[in-house]
């Protein structure tokens, strides 16, 4: 993704790698005929013409937002030698730090983390080991989480990579005394004509957030795991095998698709493959996406 300018505000990508599950194993009930669909917008070597030869492949990248001065990073991906139960994300090294000090940034430059939801591929990079503990990557970062769905993991019993990640990549943070815990809606930033904001955007984790940022009568949206495939434009009534309330899920991501194309909001999904930034578009009661830059 090249950089996206905005007003004064830029957006840029920070990549850390892809993963892709097979289809029909995080999108049931997916069929042959939806993948032509999505065909006809939409071009992806990991698809096939059935769900059973298709990857749901998504890439694992974070946001940096410029606005005023303030540099924030959205989401922050698995991070490295963390460790997990899924063979693809269980303690990776990857080139994260070195893509964004590609963008000339450096970990110290980062004012403020905003983690979408807590799930383990958002929050990884929250903390670095040092000397045998982790503490927080961003030095100078104030993070915001989610209250719901810190109250949800604090309390959950099952072992799995939600509970590990909350562990080592959001405890450490709070009891370092640097998270703040949001409840519902919240302006982060407001100058005239200006900011950046957070509105619920709840289902697929108990307190999914959306990030949106607005600069010059452009607005942007950071709709956090909301939608996580352009496949699920062509068919987004269907439930996400790791939506954890399924009916409030379809909700969100109904009306959320719906206000990116009647606002024609910028886009910059948490999953989409490069240069996944772009716009819904409605044409005759059906859904696509136009990425900003070629594909
Ligand atoms: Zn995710």
């Amino acid at each position: 993704m090249r950089p996206v300018t905005l007003g004064r505000m830029t957006v840029q990508k920070v990549l850390e790698m892809e993963s892709g599950p097979p289809m029909p194993l995080i999108l049931p009930g997916i069929t042959a005929k939806d993948l032509e669909r999505l065909a006809v917008w939409y071009r992806d070597e990991t698809l096939g013409p059935t769900p059973e030869q298709s990857a749901f492949m998504m890439s694992m990248h974070s946001y940096v937002l410029q606005l005023d001065g303030l540099t924030v990073l959205v989401d922050a991906c698995n991070g490295d030698h963390k460790r997990r139960s899924i063979p693809d994300v269980d303690r990776v090294e990857t080139p994260f730090l070195a893509n964004l000090s590609r963008l000339g940034l450096t970990t110290d430059d980062i004012d403020l983390v905003l983690c979408t939801h807590l799930h383990f591929d958002h929050v990884g990079w929250n903390t670095r080991l040092a000397d045998g503990k982790w503490v927080p990557t961003f030095a100078n970062a104030r993070y915001l989480f989610s209250r719901r769905d810190f109250e949800h993991f604090g309390k959950q019993k099952l072992e799995d990579d939600h509970l590990r990640a909350f562990r080592d990549s959001v405890l450490p943070v709070y009891e370092a005394g640097r998270a703040e815990l949001i409840e519902e809606s919240l302006v982060v930033h407001r100058e005239i004509g200006d900011g950046i904001w957070l509105e619920p955007a709840f289902g697929h984790s108990p307190g999914n957030f959306s990030v949106l940022a607005e600069c010059g009568g452009e607005r942007a949206i950071f709709w956090g795991d909301v939608v996580h495939h352009p496949v699920q434009l062509i068919r987004p009534e269907l439930t996400m095998s790791f939506d954890s309330n399924p009916e409030m899920a379809r909700e969100t991501r109904l009306r959320t698709i719906a206000r990116a194309a009647e606002e024609a909001l910028v886009c910059f999904p948490a999953h989409f493959r490069d240069p996944s930034a772009g716009r819904v578009l409605r044409d005759r009661g059906a859904y696509c996406y136009r990425f900003l830059d070629e594909r």
